[in-house]
């Protein structure tokens, strides 16, 4: 894929039985009263706030093989970061709770967002990200290294269709259908007008979130390329949004941004149409 969110990294011999979740305990929500964890992402559809689906999404352990990697990249970590705590929880969504535009990736990577439970923060392409987004006007500072570090986002925010570092930074199939309720939850809080989506893996999620919340999704379904944009309507239901556009956008991995196959004025031009297109929304 070349979507990816980060470097291989490479999978370890054998998983040890998992350590202890580090990082604050989620409120909101416990797992003493989950009595089935597969069951757990199908509570989303009942989150009210972004709060409450933020503390579902932290204290989910639905994807056994998910859960065992996480927490062995925490326990065995990357050298540059071993007198740190790995968050080693899935990684909520980021960013303005009223955004206008949400950015949708991939995946937290193994040692940026699940080291410092903030989507996009600790690695490459979330410093590539941000700096983007400072420069078009959504995010108060360039710098993102720490969850601490002050950074801000106004209107926007930024989510994933698979909220724990996966192996290869390839989730499975299986993986992502047990994961998109909560995508899909955060969809309809948001209610964005515009859906940056970065790369392919993304854009087939986002479509078939979208096609099962009754928009208008074209078939066959539109195909991802950077600059694509679609826009999708659905019947009026109620004061539900009824128009929406998604803009493709390669994803920002450094096997893209380090090949110049994305490059700053790209990704930037792609946040100034979606900033153009949510305020003539
Ligand atoms: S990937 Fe999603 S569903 Fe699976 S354990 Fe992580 S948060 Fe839960």
């Amino acid at each position: 894929m070349t979507d990816r969110t980060d470097a291989p990294h490479p999978q370890p011999a054998r998983l040890r039985t998992p350590p202890p979740a580090t990082g604050p305990t989620p409120s909101g929500a416990s797992d003493d009263a989950v009595p089935d964890d597969a069951r757990r992402p199908l509570l989303a559809r009942d989150a009210a706030t972004l709060d409450d689906l933020d503390a579902l999404v932290v204290g989910c352990r639905a994807c056994p093989r998910l859960v065992a990697w996480r927490e062995e990249v925490a326990h065995v970590k990357r050298a540059a970061f071993r007198d740190e705590t790995y968050w080693a929880r899935p990684v909520p969504g980021f960013g303005d709770p009223a955004a206008d535009v949400l950015v949708v990736g991939l995946a937290p990577a193994a040692h940026g967002a699940n080291r410092t439970g903030r989507m996009f923060t600790g690695d490459r392409s979330g410093d590539f990200l941000f700096a983007s987004m400072h420069r078009t006007g959504f995010a108060s500072q360039a710098l993102s290294a720490r969850a601490d570090d002050g950074l801000t986002l106004t209107g926007i925010r930024v989510t994933a269709p698979v909220r724990c570092a996966p192996p290869e930074n390839a989730p499975t199939p299986a993986e992502r259908r047990t994961c998109g309720p909560y995508l899909a939850r955060e969809i309809e809080l948001v209610d964005a007008a515009v859906m940056v989506v970065l790369g392919g893996f993304g854009w087939q999620a986002v479509l078939t979130t979208l096609a099962e919340q009754g928009w208008d999704v074209p078939r066959p379904r539109p195909a991802f390329g950077h600059g694509v944009e679609v826009r999708l309507r659905r019947p009026d239901v109620g004061g539900a949004r009824t128009e929406l556009t998604l803009l493709g956008c390669f994803h920002v991995s450094q096997q893209n941004t380090f090949t110049g196959r994305l490059t700053p004025v790209m990704l930037d031009a792609v946040l100034e149409r979606a900033r153009a297109l949510a305020e003539g929304a």
